[in-house]
């Protein structure tokens, strides 16, 4: 094992959950902070100048005097297999679908084209500072095998799964519970827990699985403790009515239903919900992945974000890149976009509620906050460093700024994956430096 190393410079965490405690004091800034990292995870986070003499002399530190530390950040939502039709023209939901997502989930059948998107998709995501995604693949296994195959030896936290299909998409990605389940069950068995990896079982959205295939998930999702349980919900208002039409009953109950609502549920969008679903993902202890990009992209509808983290029954939620109809696998990208769909509902997305969204947020909705999310002793050392002036416009922007919470909203606003300068997994750097 190698010894200790260490990040010095300016640092952002949050002391509290914005939303329930309010944005006020919910940041706490370190000018000069030390973040000493052994064995994977964070063994020390402190002022520098009171921290330093606790170490070695000899360990290694990485000096980032004008930068901003923060925990990586965390995907609630993304599709690998479509980072390859990303930004495809003009449509809604389904019909974009069907012309530009499965026709492009089909070449997936090579797995040889399986593993090349799962190897963009990834450095991708580290260009991004993205240190823990939940990621659909494709219905075939290998497409799974071929991200996950390239995820362990970067030490990713990283949760995926096949997805699940026996209607309404065409026959060349169906697989049905008789070869779909078992197919899962296989991928769970190889995969499931093997290094920081977990599998999802990963049914597509309602209106791709008969009521026996999405019952067949929910008893496989149930018997396997610990996996998780990803789709999609409500994420449009003609999705709704299609799944009324075929379950006879709302997308959640549907769900419900199938067994498919509890802990390390994740439910991507959940856009046109009512209080009662509200109260539903609440009891059920649910993640929510907010996709603000994607909505706008597609034009799904704005996610009453506020209503869903209300503070009497608040839903767990992170942000979701939701890459291809999401446009950026950028976090403070899709922040910005999240800004951008409170202000239109009337509310205001603060540094603080961003940074909570893409950090300890989404470690909340996968059941990961006692991991990953924040910057602490004992957690995973999961780390970005941020440089509010990394392009002119950003340098000019925060001449100004007089702390760390408008340099981070600057970022929101303006940056993207140029920002991140470097991206630390499991206590070793994957992006940037030198
Ligand atoms: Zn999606």
């Amino acid at each position: 094992m190698t010894g200790p190393v260490a990040l010095r410079g300016p640092a952002l965490r949050l002391r509290h959950d914005p939303f329930l405690q309010g944005p006020e004091d919910a940041l706490e800034s370190h000018p000069d902070a030390l973040v000493v990292m052994e064995g994977g995870r964070i063994t020390a986070f402190a002022d520098h100048a009171s921290e330093r003499a606790a170490h070695p002399p000899d360990m290694p530190v990485t000096h980032h005097p004008h930068r901003l530390i923060v925990a990586g950040f965390v995907d609630a939502h993304v599709h690998y297999p479509q980072v390859g039709m990303i930004g495809a023209y003009g449509e809604t939901l389904l019909s974009w679908l069907r012309r530009y997502t499965f026709p492009e989930e089909a070449r997936f059948a090579d797995p040889a084209v399986a593993r090349r998107a799962a190897d963009l998709f990834l450095a991708e995501m580290l260009r991004a500072g993205t240190t823990t995604a939940a990621v659909y693949c494709t219905v075939h296994a290998h497409s799974v095998e071929a991200l996950f195959a390239a995820a362990q030896p970067l030490g990713l936290r990283l949760i995926a799964g096949k997805v699940l299909m026996d209607r309404n998409a065409p026959d060349e990605l169906l697989d049905g519970p008789d070869l779909g389940i078992p197919e899962s069950e296989a991928l769970i068995a190889r995969w499931h827990g093997r290094g920081r990896l977990a599998y999802a079982v990963t049914p597509r959205f309602a209106p791709s699985c008969t009521p026996e295939q999405l019952a067949a998930a929910g008893r496989l999702w149930r018997g396997h403790p610990g996996t998780y349980l990803q789709t999609h919900l409500a994420e449009t208002r003609e999705e709704c009515d299609w799944v009324r039409d075929l379950f006879g009953r709302d997308t959640l109950d549907a769900y419900a239903e199938a067994g498919l609502v509890g802990p390390r549920a994740v439910f991507g969008h959940a856009i046109h919900l009512d209080e009662r679903d509200w109260g539903a993902l609440h009891a059920g202890g649910c993640g929510v992945a907010h996709c603000p990009s994607s909505n706008l992209f597609l034009g799904s509808g704005a996610f009453p974000l506020f209503t869903a983290r209300r503070a009497d029954r608040p839903v767990r939620v992170g942000i979701g890149s939701d890459v291809g109809a999401g446009t950026s696998l950028s976090a403070l990208r899709t922040l910005g976009d999240g800004y951008k769909v409170a202000v239109s509902s009337g509310a205001r997305l603060t540094a603080a509620h961003g940074l909570w969204l893409a950090t300890r947020g989404g470690a909340e909705a996968l059941h990961l906050a006692d991991r990953i999310g924040d910057l602490a002793v004992g957690m995973e050392a999961d780390l970005v460093v941020l440089d509010p002036a990394a392009t002119p416009l950003l340098a000019r922007r925060v001449e100004r700024s007089e702390d760390d919470a408008d340099r981070l909203f600057a970022m929101m606003t303006l940056g993207d994956e140029r920002c991140v300068r470097e991206t630390w997994v499991a206590g070793r750097r994957v992006h940037g430096g030198a």
